[in-house]
């Protein structure tokens, strides 16, 4: 099996979460699979292809799960990137529109030093909001967005459009049509 399928074989659908209409694509029967979770690690290595990567930045909280252990496998730093209010230390932020409503990202002043080279990580691309903010929170402090990874990608809500100066690097592992 490629390890699109073997991942497609895991992720559950739950109906009518977080709300009704919804269906949400649950990936945390991967975390119950740790050769799984070490061959995904190792596929995002694989795809970047040799590009330079300084840090790993991801989302909190399911972006966190994988961001990790490609930062562990490339052997550079983890930045967390997280809901306003989270983070101790003085942060930036950037907003971004929900469905209904705003929501704002930030991460920590210090987090990364200007000019250094970083892949962005997220468990899923849905309209693309959510990524399209950490990127410009990456680009306030300097920093250039290298690659951008999910786990999966949903192709019918065009989240790639969003990220249009970036989509010549971004890596989905699964994608729904
Ligand atoms: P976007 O901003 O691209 O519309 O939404 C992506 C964000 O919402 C990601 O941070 C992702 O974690 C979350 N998200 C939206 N729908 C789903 C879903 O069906 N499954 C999972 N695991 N996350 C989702």
């Amino acid at each position: 099996m490629t390890i699109e399928q073997q991942i497609k074989a895991v992720i559950r659908d739950v109906n009518d979460f977080p709300k009704p209409g919804i269906v949400f694509k649950d990936i945390t029967p991967i975390l119950k699979h740790p050769g799984l979770c070490n061959d995904i690690a190792e596929e995002y290595v694989k795809r970047l292809n040799g590009v330079k990567i300084d840090e790993v930045a991801a989302i909190e909280s399911r972006g966190f799960l994988f961001g990790m252990m490609i930062a562990h496998k490339l052997n550079v730093p983890f930045v967390p990137i997280r809901k306003k209010g989270k983070l101790p230390y003085k942060t930036i932020e950037q907003a971004y529109n929900l469905e209904y409503g705003q929501a704002t990202l930030e991460v920590h002043a210090d987090a990364i030093e200007e000019g250094k080279i970083v892949l962005i990580h997220d468990d899923l691309l849905a309209t693309g909001g959510t990524i399209d903010a950490a990127a410009k929170l990456i680009e306030k402090l300097g920093a250039k967005v290298g690659a951008i990874s999910f786990l999966v990608e949903l192709d019918f809500l065009k989240g790639r459009e969003r990220l249009l100066p970036h989509s010549d690097r971004i890596i989905s592992l699964v994608n729904y049509q």
